[in-house]
């Protein structure tokens, strides 16, 4: 029996993954961009002026779980934060993109994601938490 493109994708998410559900239309979300390798929307709680997420369609959980095979994919994914910034007209002044990695970062969703953090001057980047 051969499988379906609809049946190969399923494999490739996880049932109970928030951004799985966001990608497969089964939660709401503010969706800015879509193709078939990603998609971008506002994130729920922004931490800036503007706070939106870069969200793979396959689940892959971290960082550090992404392979060889994901090189395409984070690169696109990068041009993708580049383009959404344009689009949303954030590019001229500046923006950030940035990926938190585990718990010192402060992950929360284990599905791999793109901050872009724009619209206004943001704060330092990475500095630890009590230092100051
Ligand atoms: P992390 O800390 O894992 O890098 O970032 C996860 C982000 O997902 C957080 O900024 C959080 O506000 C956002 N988030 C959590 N739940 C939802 C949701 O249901 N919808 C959207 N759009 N963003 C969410
Ligand atoms: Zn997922």
């Amino acid at each position: 029996m051969s499988w379906s493109a609809e049946e190969e994708r399923n494999q490739l998410r996880e049932q109970d993954c928030l951004f799985c559900k966001i990608v497969h239309g089964e939660m709401p979300s503010t969706e800015l961009y879509s193709d078939e390798q990603c998609m971008a929307f506002n994130d729920i709680n922004p931490v800036a002026n503007v706070h939106v997420l870069i969200v793979p369609r396959d689940h892959v959980t971290h960082l550090t779980a992404a392979t060889e095979q994901h090189e395409q994919l984070m690169g696109h994914m990068l041009r993708v934060g580049a383009r959404v910034a344009k689009q949303i007209g954030i590019s001229d002044n500046g923006y950030r993109l940035a990926i938190n990695q585990g718990v010192d970062a402060g992950q929360i969703v284990d599905h791999l994601h793109i901050h872009v953090l724009g619209g206004g001057q943001l704060d330092n980047l990475g500095t630890p938490r009590g230092s100051m």
